[in-house]
């Protein structure tokens, strides 16, 4: 950071993937700034920590790139301050020459069907912040506890849940899956599990990465009825070929490889063109009843046709959207996105990543959608003029704000690592209380 020439104070809310690659964007700009990533959690990182699938430690990696994004002398981490609850949205715009909200989009979409009240019925937030150990999740080792369960959606959240449900405690060995929940799945009698998509195997917006992933499992073998994978991929829009193909030719292998007779003791069953209508059950799920769907120009279109699933647990999977909270930024409802257009939400405030367009893309796909924002954030000459840092530091202290700085983070990062075995990368705290404790230099 340059000392004397004026900086452009920015908040970049969200430590997420697409608040670390606009900071980025933003240092290597000539513009000097001086950047405050801020975070609900005491920990950074957004879904790569608190997502992205626990035996997927590859995935993670990507964090290296992030951690050195904080070593810039222009950048700070403020962790354990939420936007809303510590501080207000108007708070930020009136301390900030620019706020760029890159706040994720946290909420499950929801099927509003009849049922969903029943015990047994999670949603892919609860499902997949209790596996990766999140702060506030819920324990759900008796919703668990099930023969058979239904996952709904197919995009690779779905699949990331089949998994974890279907692997064996040696195949989550190197894993960071929270202890309590590796547990509980072990315990379960599962021995189906079923993800159903309302459309075609060429519709799914599953990829081959993840969808291989179950014909390599140890105790589960895959089940396709041959009758639903086509032939070819044609119909399927030029531009998606390549990435469909890949996906046939393993749905085919799987077909037949008759998975229902293989002698792998559960079975995970990929079930197409079918609409959950409602969740069975007086307290807890024992069914759910499907409409069978045609596909018409690549649309779902019901048929009348019915059938049920028997199931103790249910867990819908069919995408997240940004809520509005009080305190916070408006929301297009409709979109399920904070109001924007390409990016600006009004002067001085930008949005970027999956608050800005929606949950699409793999994590490198808010590289580009951040640098393009940041761009709009050069053009605009936005007037340097606010108290930045400082200021968002006295109105903390009024408010005896207990925040994290990357210091802290690391002593945290150490703790967990510590407490890891054998090829358990670490064990992740699931308190906040207990972060803010580790957190505390020696
Ligand atoms: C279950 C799951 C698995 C995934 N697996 C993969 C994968 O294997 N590979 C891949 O490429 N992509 C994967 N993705 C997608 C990838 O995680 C996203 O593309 C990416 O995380 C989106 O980045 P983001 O920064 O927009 O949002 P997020 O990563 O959600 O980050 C948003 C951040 O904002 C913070 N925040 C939210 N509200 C507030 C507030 N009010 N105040 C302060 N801070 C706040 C959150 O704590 C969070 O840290 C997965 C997604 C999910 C849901």
């Amino acid at each position: 950071m340059s000392d004397d020439k004026p900086a452009r104070t920015i908040a970049i809310v969200g430590a997420g993937p697409a608040g670390f690659y606009a900071a980025d964007a933003l240092v290597r700009k000539p513009e000097a700034c001086r950047i405050d990533i801020i975070d609900r959690l005491p920990t950074p990182y957004g879904l790569v920590r608190a997502g992205v699938a626990p035996d997927h430690q590859s995935t993670k990696n990507v964090v290296r790139v992030y951690d050195r994004i904080l070593k810039n002398d222009a950048v700070r981490l403020i962790g354990n301050v939420a936007l809303g609850r510590d501080v207000t949205y108007d708070e930020l715009k009136s301390l900030y020459d620019v706020v760029i909200l890159a706040l994720g989009a946290q909420s499950p979409r929801q099927l509003s069907i009849p049922g969903e009240s029943l015990f047994g019925v999670v949603d892919c937030t609860g499902f997949v912040n209790w596996y990766n150990a999140v702060p506030g999740a819920l324990d759900l080792a008796k919703e668990v506890n099930a023969n058979a369960a239904v996952v709904v959606g197919n995009g690779n959240v779905a699949l990331d849940i089949a998994r974890l449900l279907a692997k064996t405690p040696a195949e989550m060995d190197q894993s960071d899956i929270d202890p309590g929940a590796a547990q509980a799945i072990t315990d379960a009698p599962l021995t189906d599990i079923y993800v159903v998509g309302r459309r075609g195997p060429m519709q799914a917006s599953f990829t081959s990465p993840e969808l291989s992933e179950f014909g390599e499992l140890a105790e589960a073998a895959p089940v396709v009825d041959a009758a639903v994978v086509p032939e070819t991929t044609e119909g399927v829009p030029d531009d998606q070929k390549p990435k469909k193909e890949k996906n046939l030719r393993i749905l085919k292998e799987f077909a037949a490889g008759d998975g229902a007779a293989d002698p792998r003791p559960v079975k995970v069953h990929l079930v197409f063109c079918a609409s959950p209508v409602e969740i069975l059950g007086d307290e807890r799920v024992t069914g759910v009843r499907f409409e069978r769907n045609r596909i018409e120009d690549g649309r779902a279109v019901p048929t009348g046709e019915t059938f049920e699933i028997d199931a103790q647990l249910f867990v819908s999977a069919i995408g997240y959207r940004s809520s509005s909270e009080e305190g916070g930024p408006p929301i297009d409802d409709a979109r399920g996105t904070v109001k924007n257009e390409n990016g600006r939400v009004e002067p001085g405030v930008y949005v970027v990543g999956w608050a800005r367009r929606g949950p699409t893309g793999v994590i490198g796909t808010n590289r580009n959608d951040a640098r393009e924002v940041v761009d709009q954030i050069i053009d605009d000459k936005v007037a340097i003029s606010k108290p930045g840092p400082e200021g968002l530091d006295a109105l903390l202290a009024e408010r005896a704000a207990v925040t994290t700085s990357y210091e802290d983070w690391q002593r945290i990062d150490e703790a967990e690592l510590a407490a890891g075995s054998g090829g358990r990368p670490r064990v992740k705290f699931t308190r906040i209380d207990d972060m803010i404790e580790a957190a505390k230099p020696d």
